[in-house]
């Protein structure tokens, strides 16, 4: 857990160029973006950039994460989920150098000197949502209704503790 605050906006091109490192942490309300994902905009963003230059571009590498609340798809209650992500970014002025940027720097547009950066944060913590989020163990919601014609298609699938007893039996016998 980082002690400082970061700061609400950088200037890339000027951080770079001095090898500045951001470490700290922000409020999650301040990724609106994020937060609007979320059951909750309480908790904190943390994050550990370090810029740099890379082949004359002015980069930033390192990690951030959050803890965020999402709907559990079984039971509909909040469920906490970790979101980590590496990042490694090169800062591009305008869509015509994007080509020439190096391919190991994912392109970062800069619209303006200086950004929030809340705003480059949560670009990157929104992909690592989970498409759908689960508790480990949670019990569905019981199904109130089903519809007329929908029942009698299920499809036969293997029991998985059959198979789970056929992988003991091998495991069984391979002691032997
Ligand atoms: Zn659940």
């Amino acid at each position: 857990m980082f002690e400082h605050p970061l700061p609400l906006t950088i200037k890339p091109l000027k951080l770079a160029r001095q090898e500045g490192k951001l470490t700290g942490h922000m409020p999650l309300a301040r990724l609106q973006n994020l937060a609007a994902d979320c059951v909750s905009a309480e908790g904190l963003v943390e994050a550990d950039l370090q810029l740099y230059t890379e082949q004359g571009w002015p980069a930033l590498r390192g990690s951030a994460s959050a803890r965020v609340q999402l709907v559990c798809q079984r039971c509909l209650e909040p469920v906490t989920v970790a979101l980590a992500v590496d990042i490694t970014l090169g800062f591009v002025q305008g869509e015509s150098q994007l080509q020439s940027l190096p391919e190991s720097l994912e392109p970062f547009v800069l619209e303006a000197e200086e950004i929030p950066l809340a705003e480059l944060l949560e670009q990157e913590l929104i992909l690592a949502l989970p498409i759908v989020a689960y508790h480990d163990h949670c019990e569905p919601i019981p199904y109130q209704e089903q519809e007329p014609g929908d029942s009698g298609a299920q499809e036969e699938k293997p029991n998985p503790f059959a198979v789970l007893e056929q992988l003991k039996g091998k495991v069984d016998k391979s002691d032997n």
